[in-house]
């Protein structure tokens, strides 16, 4: 247990380190700058109470000077428009410091997001830490060390300056020889009057942390419906193209029924905090305010016996409600500072989950490259969660030069397959062998460029063009051009005014241009062709396309991956046919293997689905 303790707070520290040393480098100045905000606040309400307060004396002095009066009404003015657009300036600077790292944590998270085991960033867990930390703005994590660090200072300059005036208000003595002189400067009533001071501040203490932890629940608890409907409102109000699907099946009612009864539950978290909170408030604000009355009693009192002038008063009061609201802050931000590293543990946790594909050495050399083979040897895969496996013993072999087809049913486990072969998930059994190496040793990027891929559910992105086709801002337009002619979008393409440059989609630009999806999946084939990796795999890339744009794309296809290893999929088995060998997947199982010949003659599951197909082209 005490062992358990000593890690925590060791790794407690080592995030508060590594979050100053992160912080300290995207933004080098949000420190000092921080530091420079907290004193301005700390020092800036005591110019108003010391000047005040030097006003009230001077016009309670029988012998004022009306120079005198006039200078520090103008020194109040004057320092106070100052030290606010003093503080304003800073704090605007510092804001926009802390937005730009936000924007930084931003993308680090996003980052983590495409390079993680691409079967994690699957995992609704994970979906769920992405979108809460995204949501901590300023207010969580590392961001927030920067405010709670600033208001840690703020308030201990603040009890600093409050005690000077707490000495020097007991050193102030009444005067004259009464009975209510002597008791005001008994030490008792001193110790009295602290100690009521102390109970004051220690309930509100008290009272704020039981807010402050309740609030954390509650925040806790509403991570999972805010992120439910952050994503209703992402599918519904920001992607325009379901609205297509939202008006043709009504689906309207149902979202916003959804959306409502989750941000009934929401709110419902919400206002049970906010309820506790005003609960609690009322007797801390009801004991401040008593004590705020005593306060202005024994201030009052001892002004009247001659300890310091009428201006003081001012100063006196100010200074226990500084001190009181500044100690209350103090145990607040303490607390919160203490809780957040909850947070920031999150965050750290989650950039440095190990990217467990990522961990092979091993180069795929020019000579794998020039000449290689695949072997799958009895392949199992279940999806996280999932019961059954979605693959099962799968076994065959594919090298360089061969054209293969991958059929079946729906759901048989053809895509599961090549989500294998390209890395995007790895085996729990069995091994997928490059000319013999487990595919796992090889250095992850460098597979990935082994691979030129169209798959069923390919995004193209909302940017130009060009950008599309080569994953890249600063690209070869003149191969861009080509890769597009080569996909079939060649006609297209001369239609549009600004060619390679023509925005995507209609998200962030009116001139933008919408696709349909035919012309969408021969961008996504010109992106496959443009990066012209040694192996080709296409999973049904030509679904959206018509019967004539098909057979073009499939001469096209077989042109460009001649001499490159291929795998199509698809489910129009006339496509097929001119494959060097056919896979046929059956539940997760290979059932057939061989080419269009041999698999009709041996009258199985290939057979069936050929027949089956073969009655509409009849
Ligand atoms: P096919 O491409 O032949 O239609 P898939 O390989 O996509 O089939 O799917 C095979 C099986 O794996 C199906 O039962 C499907 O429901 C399941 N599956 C696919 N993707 C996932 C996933 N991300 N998580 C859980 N199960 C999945």
């Amino acid at each position: 247990m005490k062992k358990e303790k000593t890690v925590k707070k060791r790794d407690t520290w080592k995030n508060f380190s590594r979050s100053v040393v992160y912080l300290t480098k995207e933004s080098p100045g949000i420190f000092p700058m921080a530091v420079l905000v907290a004193i301005l606040s700390a020092v800036y309400p005591y110019i108003g109470i010391f000047l005040s307060a030097e006003i009230l004396t001077e016009l309670a002095d029988p012998g004022r000077s009306l120079r005198h009066l006039f200078f520090l009404a103008l020194l109040l003015v004057g320092l106070n428009f100052i030290g606010r657009l003093l503080l304003s300036s800073c704090a605007q600077v510092l804001d926009v410091m802390k937005y730009a790292v936000l924007k930084h944590i931003e993308l680090a998270v996003a980052e983590k997001s495409w390079t993680m085991d691409y079967a994690i960033s699957a995992a609704p867990e994970i979906n769920e830490t992405k979108g809460r930390i995204t949501r901590w703005h300023y207010y969580r994590g590392v961001l927030a060390l920067v405010e709670q660090l600033g208001t840690l200072l703020e308030t201990l300059v603040t009890i600093g300056i409050s005690l000077a005036l707490v000495v020097e208000f007991f050193r102030a003595k009444a005067v004259g020889e009464g009975q209510m002189a002597a008791l005001l400067n008994h030490r008792m009533i001193s110790l009295l009057f602290l100690a009521v001071f102390a109970l004051s501040v220690a309930y509100n203490i008290h009272a704020f942390s039981k807010i402050q932890n309740r609030y954390f629940q509650a925040d806790e608890k509403a991570g999972t419906p805010m992120n439910q409907m952050l994503m209703m409102s992402d599918v519904s109000i920001l992607q325009y193209q379901h609205g297509k699907d939202i008006r043709m099946f009504r689906a309207g009612g149902f979202l916003s029924r959804s959306m409502q009864s989750l941000s009934g539950s929401y709110a419902g978290i919400l206002d049970d905090a906010f309820c506790y909170e005003r609960k609690m408030s009322l007797f801390s604000t009801l004991l401040s305010r008593s004590f705020h009355l005593l306060v202005y009693l024994f201030v009052g009192l001892k002004a009247m016996y001659g300890a310091f002038g009428v201006g003081s008063i001012l100063k006196y009061t100010g200074m226990v409600t500084q001190f009181g609201d500044a100690a209350t802050r103090l145990f607040h931000i303490i607390r919160e500072f203490r809780q957040n590293f909850e947070y920031i543990k999150v965050y750290f946790d989650y950039l440095d989950m190990p990217n467990l594909t990522a961990a092979g050495k091993l180069p795929v050399t020019s000579q794998i490259r020039e000449d290689y083979e695949f072997e799958f040897k009895n392949v199992t895969f279940s999806y996280p969660g999932a019961s059954l496996p979605s693959l099962c013993g799968i076994s065959c072999r594919f090298r360089k030069g061969e054209k293969i087809a991958v059929v079946g049913r729906n759901g048989s486990g053809k895509t599961t397959f090549i989500k294998l072969l390209c890395r995007l998930c790895d085996p729990q059994e069995g091994e997928i062998l490059l000319n013999g190496t487990d595919i796992r040793k090889f250095q992850y990027e460098e597979y990935l460029e082994f691979f030129s891929t169209v798959f069923q559910d390919y995004s193209i992105f909302a940017f130009e063009l060009g950008e599309n086709v080569a994953s890249e801002s600063d690209y070869d337009e003149k191969k861009a051009v080509q890769s597009l002619e080569d996909a079939g979008f060649g006609d297209r393409l001369k239609t549009l005014e600004q060619g390679l440059h023509t925005q995507i989609n209609k998200n962030f630009s009116e001139d933008g241009v919408e696709l349909s999806g035919g012309e969408s999946q021969k961008v996504a084939i010109a992106r496959c062709l443009y990066k012209d990796a040694p192996f080709v795999v296409l999973d049904e890339p030509t679904a959206a396309l018509d019967p004539v744009a098909e057979a073009d794309i499939y001469q096209r296809m077989n042109q460009f991956a001649s001499g490159k290893g291929a795998i199509y999929i698809s489910h129009r088995l006339s496509s097929c046919r001119f494959c060097d060998r056919i896979l046929v997947f059956e539940e997760g199982r290979l059932a057939e293997q061989g080419t269009h010949e041999d698999l009709l003659a041996a009258e199985g599951l290939y057979r069936k689905l050929w027949d089956a197909q073969a009655k509409y082209y009849a």
